[in-house]
Order: C-alpha cells, then structure tokens, then sequence
C-alpha cells in the first residue's frame, strides 16, 4: 500500500477527517461533532482521537497529518489566532501539543488556504500551477496558490482576501474595516440583505436563492449586489496576480447563474488584463472536501 496522510478539518461546529494517499485516492473518512463546549482539551482530544482512529485502521504508513482551521495563523509558533469559531485556541500551542500527543508530523493551515491547496491537488485547478480560491460562506475565506504552493506572506497571514474593501465607507466588518468583501457576498451577507430590503427576516442564502428561481425580481438585485462586489474584488485579483485561474466555492454557489453576469461584467469592466489575457474565473469542484484534500496534502508538500 501506498503511503498515506491525514487531513482534518477543524471548524466551529464539525470535525472530519480523511486519510489520502500520496495519489489523491481518499481511502477512509470520519466526522464528527466539534465538541468546543466541552472545552480546548476535549476538542484537542477529538481530533487526537480521530487521528489514531484512521492510523489504526491504515497501518503505520502515514505521512504525516495537515489540519485547517479558521482563523489567522502564525505559522513559525503553529498558532491560532483570532478564530471567531475556536476563541479558545488563540495562542494555544495546538500544532506543538498535538504533535507530543501524536508522535507524528502536524501542519497548521488556515481552512481557505486548506481548499485552495485541495483544488490544485485534485479539484478545478488541476491543470494550472496559480490560482485564487474564494470561499463564500459565513464570511469570505481566501487562498492563493503560485507555483502550487499556499501563498503565506512573512507570518502566514496573506490569502484574506474577505477583507479586501468593495465598498468605501460599506458595511462595518468585525476585523474593523468597513466594506469588506465578506460584509456584501458572502451567506450572511445574501441573509443580511434579504432582512434590509424586507424580503424576510430569517432566510438563509439557499432560500434568496429560491426566490430568485421562483422570478422574485429582489433576490436576482440581490445576487447582483453579491456579483458586482465580487467582481471587483476579483477584476483587483486579477490586475495584482495575472494568474490563469481563480474560484469560487461555498453555499450560495448554485446562485451562480444570477450573480456571474454581473460579476464577470464588472471584472470585464475593471481589469485591463482580464480583456487582454486567457482568465477563466470558475466555479470549484470538491465542495466542502476541498480542505481535507488540500490538509491531506500538506504532509505530502513539504
Ligand atoms: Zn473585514
């Protein structure tokens, strides 16, 4: 048998985990519940457990085990920081305490980062070596891939790309900026907006875009909002990277066919290079698998 590796993905409310082989072939998968009432310790324990659970079935062959995590993290110390889902790890030596337990090799990444890395491996960015990913969910999560690797900047914080600002002066953003990205196109957004325009106070983005295929003409204005300030988000992208390839993933996706028009108008209308370059810019293909690939791999990359 082929030599394996782990990937956990660690979020505010789910656990899972998949061990891979250095071909991409997804050999086994658990998931659980992230247990953060229960305390650091318990969750520390869970995915400990987790971990043992897929070698013991495996065999000793492992590579080694990648994890993403919301949140920033600082990449020499193998912390957390910031994590609005796990406020109990900030600063915690989790990659350390972890690696102890385990006797095996750990790797820390960011869940964006972690999905990125998953397409390029196996998903839509197969073909290209460069790449933006763009998560769409409670907030925004990005991840850039040049030379297929995970683009880190000086301590690991690079990729936010939700905080990028579409909107001078736009809705505030807990990182304190207002008009960020993720405050105008992702889920939460589509719910916010939904609830300013009198569409419904408790609609998840999945039914906004119900409505939208039902012809209601304020869900369509609404994905177009969400399509405009992608685009410019993206047309920015494009200007500062040159890549061949950016993505997009998450729960309002299936809107695609309401807001791409105005999203890839908008691209057109502000990237000079976008008119004048091969670019495609795509939907992404693992859905939420795509971070236990791209965890699966890390091991494998370094
Ligand atoms: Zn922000």
């Amino acid at each position: 048998m082929s030599e394996y590796s782990i990937g956990v993905d660690l979020g505010g409310t789910n656990l899972r985990a998949a061990a891979i082989d250095d071909q991409g072939t997804m050999l086994d998968k658990i998931a659980g519940s992230t247990h953060l009432k229960a305390g650091r310790d318990a969750v520390v324990s869970d995915i400990v457990q987790a971990i043992e659970t897929l070698r013991g079935r495996l065999g000793p062959r492992m590579a080694g085990v990648g994890v993403g995590v919301p949140g920033f993290i600082l990449m020499d110390q193998g912390v957390i920081v910031g994590s609005n889902n796990l406020p109990e790890f900030n600063h915690y030596p989790i990659r350390d305490e972890i690696e102890r337990r385990l006797g095996a090799k750990f790797i820390l990444e960011n869940d964006a980062n972690a999905a990125a890395l998953g397409e390029k491996w196996m998903g839509a960015g197969r073909e290209v070596n460069d790449l933006v990913l763009l998560t769409l969910g409670t907030g925004v999560g990005g991840g850039i891939i040049t030379g297929g690797r995970v683009l880190h900047g000086h301590v690991g914080m690079a990729g936010e790309l939700g905080h990028m600002t579409v909107v001078p002066n736009g809705n505030p953003c807990g990182c304190g900026n207002a008009g960020c990205l993720e405050k105008h196109a992702s889920a939460t957004a589509i719910s916010s907006m939904a609830k300013l325009i009198g569409l419904g106070g408790d609609l998840t983005s999945e039914d906004v875009f119900n409505l939208a295929e039902k012809g209601d003409s304020r869900a369509r204005a609404i994905f177009e909002s969400v399509g405009e300030a992608l685009g410019i988000a993206i047309a920015t992208l494009i200007n500062v990277f040159n890549f061949p390839l950016y993505l997009l993933s998450g729960g309002p996706l299936p809107a695609w066919d309401y807001f791409a028009p105005a999203m890839l108008a908008e691209i057109d209308r502000r990237s000079f290079t976008y008119r004048n370059a091969p670019t495609r810019v795509d939907r992404a293909t693992l859905g939420n698998e795509a971070g236990l690939y791209g965890a699966a791999y890390l091991p494998f990359s370094k």
